[in-house]
């Protein structure tokens, strides 16, 4: 076994520890943002009657008191979002920095480094044309519709605070796939940022590999990062890439692939 195979082995028990993680951060994501619920409960209580229903006359009261609702949902997810791709990459150089240490002896720089990927990944533009920031405010913005139009029905049939706050939960249950989809997405690349510009300070290597990750998905084959993983751009092989190229970072949104760095031949 080479030293390379020796590190491609322990990147890809690190892969698939950081795919535990995301399944952690997805729940965490979810209840976070949630807290909204319990809110609205609060809100509705606040504007029912003695029959414990609300009066059609307060709906658009109420309606307009939801933009709070989606300021809360904003801050949550917000800050929900950052702690999630700090502890990415957090994960991503302390675990790259123990592999690498323990394959060729050398410690990796790490100073700032959380940082650097913290605000590569917030003032990231992805293919939709939209930063972070945008992203969690389109999700909260998607959410609070889904919600208000929930409570004006109830409110226009006359459904007690009881059955609208546990429609409102439904709705939420229904809506929590798009912060699956924005968690996984942003998770992913905060580890992938962290794993090339890692890279890209240690004298150890001069090239990543990227590995695609997802092949449980029908069509993944088209998905961009198999494409880069089978692609020898620079003819040092199939996914090998500079550390600098930045469409490694982010093939495609919920992308799981991961990043290897090639060790240079003095390390081998
Ligand atoms: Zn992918």
């Amino acid at each position: 076994m080479t030293k390379q195979d020796e590190l491609d082995a322990i990147f890809k028990r690190i892969a698939g520890e950081h795919g535990k993680l995301t399944a952690k951060q997805i729940e965490f994501a979810i209840r976070e943002i949630g807290r909204v619920r319990g809110d609205i409960a609060n809100m509705l209580a606040d504007y029912a009657g003695a029959n414990g229903t609300i009066k059609r006359s307060r709906l658009m009261r109420l309606l307009r008191e939801l933009e709070t609702v989606e300021q809360s949902l904003r801050q949550y997810g917000t800050d929900a979002l950052n702690g999630i791709i700090e502890e990415s990459a957090e994960f991503a150089v302390k675990r790259a920095n123990v592999a690498v240490e323990k394959v060729v002896g050398v410690a990796l720089v790490t100073a700032s480094l959380n940082q650097n990927v913290i605000d590569y990944v917030a003032s990231r533009f992805g293919d939709d044309g939209l930063v972070l920031s945008d992203r969690v405010w389109s999700t909260s913005g998607v959410i609070r519709d889904a919600i208000a139009t929930q409570l004006r029905s109830d409110i226009i049939k006359g459904e007690s605070v009881g059955t609208m706050v546990r429609n409102v939960r439904k709705v939420y249950d229904n809506q929590t796939w798009m912060i699956k989809r924005l968690v996984v997405t942003e998770s992913n690349t905060a580890y992938r940022t962290a794993s090339c510009m890692s890279a890209e300070r240690s004298e150890v290597a001069d090239w990543v590999r990227i590995v695609e990750n997802g092949s449980r998905h029908p069509r993944h084959k088209e998905h961009a990062c198999y494409k880069l993983a089978h692609e020898n751009r620079y003819g040092e092989g199939d996914g090998i890439f500079r550390p600098t190229d930045t469409e490694i970072y982010q093939p495609h949104i919920q992308c799981s692939s991961y990043i290897v760095p090639v060790l240079n031949p003095e390390y081998l």
